[in-house]
């Protein structure tokens, strides 16, 4: 007998991973969650049937959505995740001696919960005294936020469901307000490649432009993602992304990574022509 998680990357595409067992199967008050172990991908994470994280790829993910703004700005000290529940994020986050506080705000308590249980490897630095989690709604705790961050991570499901706050104008522009002067914002910002989510990429970037002076999109391959071409977001008060970057400084962090170095970080804000021709359609 064979057993199979399938998941629709578009109504014609079908993605599958042959799976050993199903580990957790749980309903929260705003999702489905569902642990899974593969003999290709190990343990891995869905909510709502919508790939999260595998224990194979889910470093490049982390990677590149920590150390690609950590580079710019190494002296952060003050940092908000927001999604990221499985730990992933902030467990690069805490490998800076330099940073003295981390709030992650969760809107789902399940989800931390059931990481920190059955993923341990991505969920190890959520117990790290720096890290202070918030069970609510990322969107209404920015509200209230003024200059008080150097770094806002915006770790966010797909922009459906409890995520879809976090993809608003009035979302972004609050981020805007809770940075400080020379902060920096980066989010998940999904796939160019399939239309359905080419569309929401776009939104999401037409209002990042608006709401912020420096805007850019980088890029990384992860396989289990829709088409595996996935895109980050990049927005600042002030830095730019590859001209503000001292390769030398973060090297001498002596950091081990398996995906980012500063070859990629240059690497990754080069992107292919259609995706540059998506952007400027919004810009
Ligand atoms: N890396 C993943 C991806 O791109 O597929 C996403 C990581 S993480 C598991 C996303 C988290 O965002 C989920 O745990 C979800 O509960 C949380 N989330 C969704 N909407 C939220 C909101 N409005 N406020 C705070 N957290 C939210």
């Amino acid at each position: 007998m064979e057993l199979w998680f399938t998941e629709k990357h578009t109504k014609h595409v079908k993605f599958s991973i042959q799976v050993d067992k199903q580990i957790y199967s749980g309903r929260s008050e705003f999702q489905r969650i569902d642990l899974f172990d593969s003999p290709e991908f190990g343990r891995f994470l869905t909510l709502d049937g919508y790939m999260m994280l595998t224990e194979k790829d889910e470093f490049i993910y982390h990677e590149m959505i920590i150390h690609v703004p950590m580079a710019v700005h190494p002296q952060a000290k003050r940092v908000l995740v927001i999604g990221g529940g499985d730990g992933g994020a902030i467990r690069e986050l805490v490998r800076y001696p330099g940073i003295e506080q981390i709030d992650l705000v969760e809107i789902d308590r399940q989800v931390v919960e059931v990481c920190k249980k059955f993923l341990p490897q991505t969920a190890g630095g959520l117990d790290d005294p720096r890290v202070s989690i918030h069970y609510e709604d990322g969107l209404k705790f920015v509200r209230t936020k003024d200059q008080a961050y150097d770094l806002i991570v915006v770790d966010s499901t797909d922009p459906f469901g409890p995520g879809e706050g976090l993809f608003t104008k009035e979302f972004y522009g609050n981020c805007y307000k809770a940075l400080r002067a020379d902060g920096l914002m980066v989010n998940q910002q999904e796939s160019p490649f399939y239309p359905v989510d080419a569309v929401a990429m776009q939104r999401a970037h037409k209002r990042i432009v608006a709401s912020f002076p420096v805007s850019r999109v980088y890029q990384a391959h992860i396989p289990t993602y829709p088409s595996g071409h996935w895109l980050f977001g990049f927005a600042s008060k002030k830095d730019h992304p590859t001209k503000d970057f001292d390769p030398e400084a973060w090297l001498k962090l002596g950091l081990r990574t398996r995906y980012y170095n500063p070859d990629i970080h240059i690497g990754a804000f080069a992107l292919p022509n259609y995706v540059k021709d998506l952007l400027e359609e919004v810009e």
